[in-house]
């Protein structure tokens, strides 16, 4: 995928898209207008730099415009954590998890699905992961 960074701000948009589209910058406006008090020029300008992105598609019907998400939010999430796995050495991916893990409310579903995923893992998992960081950016080659 692209890189496609989106900001808090923008997130907030993009969630009420994907919960109801179309929708209008109007509706759009109300929901965020109630959580973050936001005026609707705000959400305007937002929703303009998402269409700019790529992030939403926009058609006009009369003189409204009518907004659609173009990602879905699971590939948008799944781009977000791998971002954000991708900005620590890959030693330190299983204590980032592991603290992600720890801060986060979890069913016992969840978990379920967790335990049996760390299950496969383990049958093919090596003994230790390499480290791939540039040298000065991490200390763990020495
Ligand atoms: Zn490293």
């Amino acid at each position: 995928m692209q890189e496609k960074h989106i900001s808090e701000a923008e997130w907030e948009v993009m969630r009420v898209v994907w919960t109801t589209h179309p929708i209008t910058s109007k509706d759009i406006g109300a929901v965020l207008e109630d959580k973050r008090q936001w005026k609707l020029a705000t959400t305007k300008t937002l929703l303009g730099r998402l269409v700019k992105k790529g992030m939403l598609k926009t058609e006009s019907r009369g003189r409204q415009f009518d907004y659609y998400p173009a990602i879905s939010e699971e590939s948008s999430v799944k781009e977000a954590a791998d971002a954000l796995l991708s900005q620590v050495c890959t030693k330190k991916v299983g204590s980032t998890i592991k603290m992600m893990m720890e801060d986060s409310v979890l069913s016992q579903s969840d978990l379920s699905e967790l335990e049996q995923l760390i299950k496969e893992k383990k049958k093919t998992a090596p003994t230790e992961v390499a480290c791939n960081c540039t040298p000065g950016q991490c200390s763990c080659r020495h």
